[in-house]
């Protein structure tokens, strides 16, 4: 369906939960979320309604986010029965990835096409830290798990943190040399916890640039990426650019929330409930939402932060 600005949406982000097994500093607060309600959360026959409904206005296209997706229960039935949904062609989803080394195989067979797995270190007492406590060997041996598992494309997100990560660019690069695998470095966006790290954090991602002059530029494929190679390297190098280089223009996506609110623009503070809606109503509601998407988010900075009223595990990332 088109929004007001005539960009075809097709591209849903699903958040099916809040909770995660991990803190990363610049996504949640130390102490996690404050459980909602049960009854205030979408169901999972909730979520695959909106799921069918948004099919029938045209999106094709599905990531399953969170939170952390791989701590929800009936995660497996979620994808089965989302990727069987008529007029979806293809089921993504991210994860931290610890928890893959039991699941991958599994997701693989529930119909998950592509995996996105987030890595932002390649250092053990680093990866505690910005985890809050969690454990490097458990995200490394789930990269492994879902390589073994085969998806059609696997990426390792990184969010790039000025005085944190950027020395490591290199190394984390070179994991498209050592695996099938593309690794995307994301500027840090200014929403929500991240608010806590200094204006120094945020540094636009043509750092990636000066770090790695051998990389080669690749034709853009349609993706909110800019596309490079590593000569010899076995996948690309993505950089995505939130906060430096918006892509509103070629917004093609609308976002879910596990309590049931349909978000329109991620930096934004428009939501609209769909929870405890039947398919009519559910149908306008979404359908509204995609009218009333903004143009875009306005400026974002550390100092111009985003309108977003949520934790970034609170919306789906
Ligand atoms: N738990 C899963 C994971 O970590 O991949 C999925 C949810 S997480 C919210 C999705 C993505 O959002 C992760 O790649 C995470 O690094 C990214 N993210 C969270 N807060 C961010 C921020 N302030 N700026 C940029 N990316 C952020
Ligand atoms: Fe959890 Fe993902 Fe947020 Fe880290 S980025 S706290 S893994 S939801």
């Amino acid at each position: 369906m088109l929004d007001s600005c005539q960009r075809n949406i097709t591209y849903l982000r699903l958040s099916v939960t809040e909770l995660c097994n991990l803190r990363c500093r610049y996504c949640m607060p130390e102490e996690g979320v404050c459980k909602k309600r049960h009854e205030d959360m979408l169901t999972q026959e909730e979520m695959l309604l909106a799921v069918r409904v948004c099919a029938s206005l045209g999106i094709c296209k599905v990531r399953i986010t969170g939170g952390e997706p791989l701590v929800k229960p009936n995660i497996l039935s979620l994808c089965r029965e989302t990727a069987a949904t008529e007029g979806i062609e293809e089921l993504c989803l991210t994860t931290n990835g610890t928890l893959l080394p039991k699941v991958a195989q599994l997701l693989k067979e529930a119909g998950v096409d592509r995996l996105n797995i987030s890595l932002d270190t390649l250092d053990e007492a680093k990866y505690r830290h910005i985890t809050r406590g969690g454990e490097l060997a458990e995200a490394m041996e789930g990269i492994h798990a879902a390589l073994d598992a085969r998806f059609r494309k696997i990426k390792i997100n990184t969010v790039l943190i000025g005085g944190f990560n950027v020395e490591e660019i290199a190394a984390l690069a070179e994991l498209t040399r050592q695996f099938p695998v593309d690794v995307r470095f994301i500027e840090l966006m200014p929403i929500g916890n991240s608010r806590e790290f200094g204006p120094e954090a945020y540094v636009p991602n043509t750092v990636v640039l000066e770090k790695l002059p051998e990389l080669e530029a690749l034709p853009a494929d349609g993706s909110v990426a800019r596309l490079y190679r590593l000569p010899g390297a076995r996948g690309n190098i993505g950089l995505i650019s939130p906060v430096s280089a918006h892509f509103c223009a070629t917004c093609n996506r609308i976002r879910i929330t596990a309590d049931g609110k349909v978000k329109p623009c991620l930096h934004s503070s428009d939501e609209i409930s769909i929870k405890g809606m039947n398919e009519e109503q559910m149908r306008e509601t979404i359908k509204t939402a995609i009218l009333e998407k903004p143009q875009w988010h306005g400026e974002l900075s550390y100092y111009e932060p985003s309108h977003a009223a949520r934790n970034m595990n609170q919306i789906g990332g």
